[in-house]
């Protein structure tokens, strides 16, 4: 039973053709054996990705297949090339150099900008905070350094191809129940490239690209946000017949930090104050992204006091300075009382008189409750 291509691409029946294009070009990059080698079914998944993308990219066989479904276009002699391919090395010469779909830029002989690439780290709030270099390891597709890309054997000739006569296709005519079909089809003598080396390289056996596993130093900026991607140019996929090369997104994760909340380029962190010393007037010690820092708690401090520690925010990036600490004062209660606590805490409420209690004359109700929810 077949899947549905639309289905396998994963875009909608109404997705426009540039939609498809995308879609598949990123599957392909995930499924691509070369590249996936954790998923044994990676390359069967390919093979399928690529038949659905041959239906898909062609107006008529998708006009087909949507009116008709798979048995529309059997009758009418479609036949998929991904399943043709025998081996790992054909697929790659399809996907990579031969570019049977068009997949990659359409006519042969043109440049075709290589793929792009995404790689994801994790950092700590600290590190964004400060900035970091982090390395990044990611497989990609590379011009073969032995050949440069040209696919020949250094030292040997690279000659015009006599099926095609350097044209990189072919027109393949063939008798159908609908008559003479006529099919502009990619040479399979040089894979679309027009000309075939007289030596192929040893290296990459004249594929003139190589997988390789690429790593690298990345400097993350200061102030950096949780899902922010930042963009490497041209270190992604090798391109195409002396197309440039593809790019690097690193999508960076900052891990949640228990001690703050992060609140734009603010950060806001909690700090428990006994009722008693909070009435009488403290200091605590409040851990900072520059370490812990002591903080006066002035006598009569009320519950949900904000103290603010200027500067001891987030960087933004790009920009000089940082955001502040908002420091939310937890005023607690004591619980658990012994006798004698009891006895202490009865006689200080028996003494406590109006004065004790009003709240000072520059705050009204409603600042008090807008404190309170802040
Ligand atoms: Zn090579
Ligand atoms: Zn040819």
């Amino acid at each position: 039973m077949k899947r549905d291509p639309y289905e396998v691409i994963g875009v909608s029946r109404d997705a426009e053709d540039g939609e498809v294009k995308k879609a598949f070009r990123r599957l392909a990059r995930e499924l691509h054996p070369d590249v996936n080698t954790h998923d044994p079914e990676a390359e069967e998944k390919f093979k399928e990705a690529a038949e659905a993308y041959e239906i898909l990219s062609d107006p008529e066989r998708r006009a087909t297949y949507d009116r008709y479904g798979f048995e529309g276009l059997e009758s009418r002699g479609f036949a998929s090339a991904a399943h043709g391919f025998g081996s790992f090395a054909d697929i790659f010469d399809a996907f990579f150099g031969g570019d049977p779909f068009g997949a990659f830029g359409g006519r042969a002989g043109g440049r075709v900008q290589g793929g792009d690439v995404a790689v994801e780290v994790e950092i700590s709030l600290a590190d964004a905070a400060r900035g970091t270099r982090v390395q990044v390891a990611y497989d990609m597709v590379d011009a073969c350094r032995r050949c440069g890309g040209s696919r020949a054997e250094p030292g040997t000739e690279v000659q015009a191809c006599t099926r095609c006569g350097g044209a990189g296709r072919v027109r393949a005519v063939s008798r159908t129940a609908f008559g003479q079909l006529v099919r502009e089809q990619v040479c399979d003598a040089c894979a679309g490239q027009g000309r075939v080396p007289s030596e192929p390289c040893t290296e990459c056996g004249g594929r003139g690209v190589k997988a390789i596993r690429q790593t690298l130093d990345v400097d993350v900026p200061a102030g950096i946000a949780d899902d922010q991607r930042l963009r490497l140019s041209g270190r992604g996929h090798a391109g195409e017949r002396a197309g440039p090369p593809g790019d690097l997104y690193v999508i960076v994760r900052v891990t949640e930090d228990e001690r703050f909340v992060r609140d734009g380029s603010d950060l806001v962190s909690v700090v428990d104050v006994a009722a008693p010393a909070a009435a009488l007037g403290t200091t605590v010690s409040v851990p900072t992204l520059d370490g812990d820092e002591q903080v006066d708690v002035p006598a009569g401090t009320q519950p949900g006091t904000v103290v603010t520690l200027r500067g001891r925010g987030m960087p933004a990036i790009g920009r000089r300075g940082r955001g502040d600490q908002q420091v939310v004062l937890n005023i607690v209660v004591p619980r658990n009382l012994s006798p004698r606590q009891r006895e202490l805490l009865s006689e200080l409420h028996e003494s406590l008189g109006e004065d004790n209690l009003r709240e000072p004359a520059d705050e009204s109700i409603v600042g008090k409750l807008r404190r309170a929810f802040r």
